[in-house]
């Protein structure tokens, strides 16, 4: 790192006191990370393009790939986004909450999001978050806030405050430490066009619950003008080659197993119980702890098991078949 632009890295509190901090520096033009209820995230004012610029930079982030937009409420989102049925539908069942909605950008609107953020495009990704801290934040500073997963571009998601710290400290203004992320995926993105949707990027909404709510899906498009990060095929990689579907790990592989973790192998279960929504809280903090192990302990690879492909197993799948592309 260049000496020269080491920061000094304030650890926030999640409480008012830290809140109202990091929204002063939000405000100033600065970078904070801070936990959602997906991700972790390094958010900063989406009006400021010098901000927005610092975001891509801190992350080695390609300026092509436009950010989630953050706003408190739902009115706040039709300020930024053009109103249609089927948006202002999914966003009274599904907001505050994990769900992104990618929309065509308000040109006459009042608040200006930076060029930047959005990559110059047209439409607009935006995303009313549930986290509590997360909205303390947003209400307190009252602007929309960009915030891309708290990870170097292309490398593991961040979902726990000491993954964020060991990247970041030195390289952004403050960190807020909010413990671990709930729902450990991040967020579904869903496009609208023509009144159809479709998932651009599964997570803890799925095919199957906006189905149980009536909603008809489009079938996935092979769609090159889609900029989406979570959409190319190599993402959130591990230093160490990941070996998928594997029911039993070589003699020097580390094991991520769903289910309980077999007598005598060396690795960490991502649900002792079967369970897809704890297997998700803990993905990417047992990827990154066996990633240290792996390389400490010179192993060949991290072998996990099959993963069902249902609910936010899924979102799972996505990630760890981009993991080891
Ligand atoms: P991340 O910030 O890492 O959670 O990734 C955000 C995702 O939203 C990326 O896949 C972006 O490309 C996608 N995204 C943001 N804005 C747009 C947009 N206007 N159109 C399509 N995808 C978008
Ligand atoms: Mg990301």
């Amino acid at each position: 790192m260049n000496i020269s632009k080491i920061k000094k890295t304030e650890i926030l509190s999640n409480d008012d006191v830290g809140v109202k901090r990091a929204s002063d520096i939000i405000k100033a033009g600065g970078l904070v990370a801070l936990p959602t209820e997906t991700v972790y995230g390094l958010g900063a004012d989406a009006t400021n393009p010098k901000a927005i610029d610092l975001i891509y930079k801190t992350k080695g982030r390609p300026s092509i790939n436009p950010l989630i937009i953050h706003v408190f409420d739902n009115n706040y989102v039709f300020e930024i986004a053009d109103k249609n049925k089927l948006a202002e539908d999914l966003s009274s069942k599904f907001w505050p909450g994990p769900l992104t909605l990618i929309l065509n950008k308000k040109n006459n609107s009042k608040l200006k999001i930076a060029k930047n953020a959005l990559a110059d495009l047209s439409t607009i990704a935006v995303r009313v978050p549930a986290h509590p801290v997360f909205r303390n934040l947003l209400k307190k500073c009252n602007l929309p806030i960009a915030c891309p997963s708290a990870n170097f571009s292309g490398k593991l998601t961040t979902t726990r405050f000491e993954d964020v710290l060991s990247s970041f400290s030195g390289r952004i203004d403050a960190i807020i430490d909010g413990g671990p992320c709930p729902i450990g995926v991040e967020s579904t993105i869903i496009k609208i066009k023509n009144q159809k949707i479709s998932i651009l990027r599964p997570g803890k909404i799925t095919e199957e619950g906006l189905k149980a709510c009536n909603y008809s899906l489009q079938k996935k498009e092979n769609n090159k003008d889609i900029i989406a990060p979570g959409q190319l095929t190599s993402h959130y990689r591990p230093n160490t080659p990941l070996r998928l579907n594997v029911k039993k790990p070589k003699k020097n592989e580390l094991l991520l197993s769903f289910g309980p973790l077999p007598k005598g192998t060396t690795g960490i279960s991502l649900s002792e119980v079967f369970d897809l929504n704890e297997a998700a809280m803990n993905l990417y903090s047992s990827l990154a702890d066996l990633d240290e192990l792996a390389l400490i302990n010179s192993n060949d690879a991290i072998a996990i098991n099959t993963i069902p492909n249902s609910g936010i197993g899924i979102a799972i799948n996505d990630r760890l078949k981009r993991a080891c592309s």
